[in-house]
């Protein structure tokens, strides 16, 4: 699995690459983003962690001529907290996932495996969990092999959970993800969403729980 790190910031850059060579991925580090992007036009990697605030050229130019180019490879965005607005403008220009800074290593660590397994997955992307199926290239989603009739929004939350299994995923997560894809989503509309999704998949044993200022966790009981 080829990573490339496009961080400027030498502290955070260190830790990515410890936790990632500790991963066994063959990480390669960019400083720059227009070394960054000419790296890109001619090499091929499974994964990409890119930085918004980059000397010579920012991570959403990076991210715009990488797109331009047709390449699909899954992009992971750093960007600092109070700088929200850029992840909604990334997604919408096709990055795959976001994390602000300060985070967790273990938490980008999580976020690698599902973008490298999401990647390789592409073209028949299927996901699982117990009884649930979801088909996301051709947006099925069956439970206990019975389809299940979900709207493109219930479809996108419950995409984002599968993905993160498990894991906790905020409601802050949800609403930058779905405005991504689109016009802005309040939390209110998150939790309309969710009030359905759990109709739908109780007579699975799926459950999503809510966890009080932290956000959604599915559960397969
Ligand atoms: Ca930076």
């Amino acid at each position: 699995m080829r990573v490339l790190v496009v961080e400027d910031d030498p502290v955070l850059a260190d830790g990515l690459l410890h936790i990632l060579h500790q991963s066994k991925y063959a990480v390669t580090h960019e400083r720059n983003g227009k070394r960054a992007d000419s790296l890109l036009a001619v090499q091929e990697f499974d994964l990409v962690i890119l930085d918004m605030g980059l000397p010579d050229m920012d991570g959403t130019e990076v991210l715009r001529r990488l797109r331009h180019r047709k390449n699909k490879v899954p992009v992971l965005i750093l960007t600092a907290r109070d700088k929200v607005q850029d992840c909604v403008q990334s997604l919408d220009m096709g990055a795959d996932d976001y994390l602000t800074k300060p985070f967790d290593l273990p938490e980008l660590e999580a976020r690698v495996r599902s973008l490298i397994r999401r990647g390789h997955s592409a073209g028949g992307a299927q996901l699982q969990v117990g009884p649930l199926s979801m088909d996301t290239v051709g947006q099925r989603v069956t439970l206990n092999g019975k389809p299940l009739e979900l709207s493109a929004r219930e479809f996108n939350v419950l995409e984002i959970l599968m993905l993160r299994v498990g894991r906790v995923v905020s409601k802050e997560q949800l609403c930058l993800q779905l405005s991504g894809l689109g016009e802005l989503v309040s939390n209110n509309a998150i939790e309309v969403y969710i009030h359905r999704l759990r109709k739908n998949l109780k007579p699975g044993g799926i459950k999503i729980r809510t966890l009080r200022s932290l956000g959604y966790l599915m559960e397969n009981s």
